[in-house]
């Protein structure tokens, strides 16, 4: 039995509430059949804690909504873009900032500029929108991130790293001028939200400066794994997570943030660049995407929204506050012994659906049953991260299934009290004990591209 530390205490006060209630059982039961047994296509009002995503679902702070008031809605030279544009020099160091409305719309300007038909992209792990990305322009991702990131119960403090030895082979294996760029995310999502160290941040850089490969950045969720950093790795005890911010940026070329995460706003991304040629490139095609260059595809007072969450969400009471929540979360379930990925990760607690529900066949799609059963139990909404979010071999059309099978419930910043996670915890632990009542899922509608948002599923017999 594992001692469960104190849920940690907010550093904030709530001075704007938005009533919620459970939905009756029945209600739960239709919604979930109406949605075929995907948690995307449920309704909001059928929810009742909603840990789908942390994707632009943060409260704001006074002070962001105070900047919402300031918003310049020019068209151009908006002095939002401006404010953002110090924010990004200041907090992470590059110097020229090319603003999108969200970050696959970042990924795109990088992938069309920076990938040619045949070429791959090694990354660690993946991610769903960073793939299809790469694969539209004709290119291919592989996973370069070390074996440890694939094993659930695996303790290694940063499950994020480059494996350079699986990296060395990508480059034998297809050749130099076949490696686009080498790509990198900042506390890995489908690995369940786990940092990568500084020490690998260095040794890429260095690695790659050898071959003269780019390398870009996924910077998502960097600011937690800043704190990850300060948290874990010698010599960085007492460094302020800006100093941190600013030595990982220096390794890289460029990047590209979906700021709907660690920057707490409901909307927005950039790519953020020193290299003069990608931030040519990407201003010019910003402006056929998105919108022009100083605003690209949000209205001034989000840029100003986002230039403060920038700055508010490098904070260190505030990112221990942040990832302890998470951490609560997951020791309530370790606890009870429910199956998650350890060590728990910074936003999310991801449950192994393969333990959870072992009487199905991957076939029947595990993660997709477990997080349609939880909300038809207790109307909290979460996502599949396996199989069904990873899609089908782009080559051979053949389902892939990963080795993590995973359920994600992802805490939004600043929203949720500790009980509610107590209440989450309850429901799933709930769940376990009878989780031998569950039966599987057929996918019975299957969409093109990124099917997890979309497809529809009907319950088999157990
Ligand atoms: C959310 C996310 C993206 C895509 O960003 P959107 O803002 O949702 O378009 C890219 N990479 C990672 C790691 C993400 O979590």
């Amino acid at each position: 039995m594992i001692e469960i530390m104190q849920p940690p205490v907010e550093p904030f006060k709530i001075k704007v509430v938005e009533p919620v209630t459970i939905p009756s059982e029945e209600r739960r039961k239709k919604a979930i059949r109406e949605a075929g047994f995907n948690t995307f296509l449920l309704l909001s009002e059928d929810v009742y804690i909603d840990i789908l995503t942390d994707s632009g679902t943060s409260a704001m702070s006074d002070n962001q909504w105070a900047g919402m008031m300031l918003g310049d809605e020019a068209y151009a030279g908006s002095k939002n873009f401006y404010n953002l544009e110090k924010a990004v020099q200041d907090i992470l160091g590059y110097k020229y900032v090319v603003p999108t409305h969200q970050g696959r719309a970042a990924e795109h300007l990088i992938s069309r500029y920076l990938i040619k038909p045949g070429q791959i992209v090694p990354r660690n792990m993946y991610f769903t929108t960073s793939k299809m990305h790469v694969e539209i322009p004709g290119g291919k991702m592989v996973d370069t991130v070390i074996d440890e990131a694939h094993d659930p119960e695996n303790l290694h403090p940063f499950k994020g790293n480059i494996d350079f030895e699986k990296l060395q082979g990508y480059i034998d294996e297809y050749g130099l001028d076949k490696i686009a760029f080498v790509n990198v995310e900042m506390n890995v999502n489908m690995a369940g939200g786990q940092p990568i160290s500084m020490e690998n941040l260095r040794k890429l850089r260095e690695f790659c400066d050898g071959y003269k490969i780019k390398v870009i950045y996924d910077i998502t969720r960097s600011s937690e794994n800043a704190y990850f950093i300060r948290e874990r790795e010698k010599g960085y005890e007492n460094t302020p997570i800006i100093d941190i911010l600013n030595e990982m940026m220096s390794y890289s070329d460029g990047c590209i943030h979906s700021s709907k995460k660690d920057c707490l706003v409901n909307i927005g991304g950039f790519i953020a660049t020193s290299d003069k040629e990608i931030y040519e490139a990407t201003r010019s095609s910003v402006v056929i995407y998105e919108g022009l260059h100083t605003y690209g595809g949000m209205a001034g007072r989000d840029m100003e929204a986002l230039a403060r969450g920038l700055r508010e969400g490098t904070q260190y009471e505030y990112l221990k506050y942040r990832t302890n929540q998470v951490r609560y979360l997951g020791e309530l379930l370790m606890q009870a012994n429910v199956p998650v990925v350890k060590p728990i990760g910074g936003h999310a607690v991801f449950i192994n659906a393969l333990e959870f529900l072992p009487h199905l066949q991957r076939e029947q799609w595990p993660g997709q049953t477990l997080s349609a059963a939880i909300y038809e139990h207790s109307a909290v909404r979460t996502m599949e991260r396996g199989a069904v979010s990873i899609g089908r071999d782009s080559q051979t059309g053949e389902n892939i299934f990963p080795p993590l099978e995973l359920v994600r419930l992802t805490i939004p910043r600043r929203v949720y009290t500790n009980t509610h996670m107590e209440y989450v915890a309850n429901s799933v632990i709930d769940l376990y004990e009878r989780r031998d009542t569950i039966p599987g899922l057929k996918m019975i509608y299957e969409p093109k591209h990124l099917r997890f948002f979309q497809a529809r599923f009907e319950q088999m017999t157990l």
